[in-house]
C-alpha cells in the first residue's frame, strides 16, 4: 500500500482509505470548471496536519477550486513512492518543508512550472530544499536550512523602494507571535487590487532576514518587523509573486500553525482572502474573486472562524446579543453593509425584514436600540409596528420615539 494519499475535500480518515472515491474527485460535476489545485504536504516542522486541511477548505470555500491533498511518505521513509502527477493541476500548493524529493519529482516540477504550472508558496515551504538551486529561484526568498549569503541577498522595502542587502548573515528569522499590520505596496496587481492597502494581520509569525535570488520578484506586501517582538527592524516581504519560465508563483510567509489549538494567522480575513486571490492568480493569471464584506483595515483584526465572512443571518444573531460596553463590531459590521448594499430598494428591504426580525426577538435591549437607530434613517412603514410595541418599553421607549418621530 502506498504510504502517500490523495484526499478529496471533506475528507475523514474513512475516505483517506478510499483511492478509488479519490480517483473520481475530478471526474464529478462538482469539480466541472474549477481550477485544480494539489496541495503537498505530510513533513513539515509545523502542524501539516490541521494546515493542510484548512488550506484545502480556504480554497475550496471560495467555490473556484477542487482542492486534493497529497501527503507525503514520513520524514526518513522512502520517498520512491511518491509521484505527484503535477500535469493533472493548474496550481500546487506547497505546505511541505522535508526530506528531498527523488530528482525525477524535481524534473517533473522544473517541467511543470516551465511549462505555465502555478505554485503557491505557504510559510515553512520557504523553509524547504535549500540545496535545490531552481527552487530557491521559484520562491524567490527562503529561510534557515543553513541558508546564508551564498543563497542570495536580504531583501527588503525601505524607504519606498527594495533593498537588496549583501551583507553575510543567516537567512530566516521571526520573533514573537503577534497581530501585525501588513502594507500592500503594489495596489495593482490582480491580487491585491481592490483590497485595504492597510490591514491588521491576526496573530502570526513574521517572517524577516529572508534571503535568496530573489530574481523576477514582485513585492506585493510587506510588514515591520519590529525590534520590540524581537524582530529585525525591517519591513519584510510578506506576500510576493515570482515568474519562472511560463509559470507563476504567488509565495505567502503567512498562515503559521503550530502545537497550539488556536491558528489565528489561518483565520485571519486577510490571509484567507490572499491566499485565495494569490492561488488564483497563480493557476489562472487572472484574479475573479470578488472582494469581500468584513475585511480587515489598519485598525482591527478580522477572523473568519468560518473562514469566510458571516452571513446576513449569522451577523444579526451576533448583533442581537450585544450590550453596552462590549465591542460594537458586529453592529458596525451591519452598519457597514448597510452602506455598502448601495441604497438600492431591494436590499433595503431585505436589511429591514431582518432589523424587523430582531426588534421582535428576544435580542438585548441594546442591540435593539442600535437598530432603531439605523431604522430611523432607513425605514418604511414595515417596521412601524415593532417600533409602537417597544415604545411601550422602559429600556426601548426612548429610542423607538425617537425612530418613529423621524419616520413619520
Ligand atoms: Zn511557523
Amino acid at each position: 500500500m502506498n504510504k502517500f494519499k490523495i484526499t478529496p475535500r471533506l475528507s475523514s480518515i474513512l475516505i483517506l482509505a478510499l483511492s478509488a472515491f479519490i480517483i473520481t474527485q475530478f471526474t464529478g460535476c462538482e469539480s466541472m470548471g474549477k481550477n485544480k489545485a494539489l496541495i503537498i504536504t505530510g513533513q513539515n516542522n509545523h502542524n501539516w496536519q490541521k494546515s493542510s486541511l484548512l488550506l484545502q477548505d480556504i480554497l475550496d470555500v471560495s467555490g473556484i477550486f477542487a482542492t486534493e491533498v497529497l501527503i507525503s511518505p514520513a520524514e526518513g521513509e522512502d520517498m520512491a513512492p511518491f509521484k505527484p502527477n503535477f500535469k493533472k493541476y493548474d496550481v500546487i500548493v506547497l505546505d511541505y518543508n522535508g526530506d528531498p524529493w527523488p530528482d525525477q519529482v524535481n524534473q517533473d516540477f522544473m517541467d511543470y512550472v516551465n511549462g505555465g504550472g502555478g505554485v503557491v508558496v505557504y510559510h515553512a515551504a520557504d523553509n524547504a530544499f535549500p540545496e535545490w538551486i531552481e527552487y530557491n529561484e521559484m520562491i524567490g526568498l527562503g529561510g534557515w536550512g543553513n541558508r546564508d549569503e551564498s543563497s542570495g541577498p536580504y531583501i527588503y522595502w525601505e524607504e519606498d523602494v527594495i533593498v537588496e542587502n549583501t551583507m553575510p548573515g543567516r537567512g530566516g528569522d521571526h520573533g514573537e507571535q503577534h497581530a501585525f499590520k501588513v502594507i500592500n505596496r503594489d495596489t495593482d496587481h490582480p491580487i491585491t487590487k481592490g483590497l485595504p492597502q492597510k490591514w491588521m494581520h491576526a496573530q502570526d509569525e513574521l517572517y524577516g532576514l529572508m534571503r535568496g535570488p530573489g530574481k523576477n520578484m514582485t513585492v506585493l506586501s510587506t510588514a515591520y518587523s519590529d525590534t520590540t517582538t524581537g524582530g529585525s527592524g525591517r519591513n519584510e516581504p510578506v506576500l510576493f509573486t515570482i515568474a519562472y519560465g511560463e509559470g507563476r508563483i504567488f509565495h505567502t510567509v503567512l498562515g503559521h500553525a503550530g502545537s497550539e489549538e488556536k491558528t489565528p494567522a489561518m483565520k485571519c480575513a486577510g490571509f484567507i482572502t490572499t491566499l485565495q486571490r494569490g492561488t488564483e492568480w497563480a493557476a489562472t493569471g487572472n484574479v475573479t474573486l470578488a472582494i469581500p464584506e468584513n475585511l480587515p483595515n489598519s485598525a482591527s483584526v478580522v477572523e473568519w472562524p468560518e473562514l469566510r465572512p458571516l452571513t446576513l443571518d449569522e451577523l444579526m444573531t451576533k448583533a442581537s446579543r450585544y450590550k453596552v460596553g462590549q465591542s460594537r463590531k458586529h453592529l458596525a459590521d451591519l452598519t457597514e453593509r448597510i452602506i455598502h448594499a448601495n441604497g438600492s430598494e431591494e436590499s433595503f428591504k431585505n436589511f429591514e425584514a431582518k432589523m424587523i426580525e430582531l426588534l421582535n426577538s428576544d435580542a438585548t435591549p441594546d442591540s435593539k436600540n442600535y437598530i432603531m437607530k439605523e431604522l430611523s434613517w432607513m425605514g418604511t412603514d414595515e417596521c412601524f409596528p415593532a417600533l409602537e410595541e417597544l415604545s411601550k418599553n422602559g429600556d426601548t421607549a426612548d429610542m423607538a420615539k425617537f425612530a418613529l418621530q423621524r419616520l413619520q
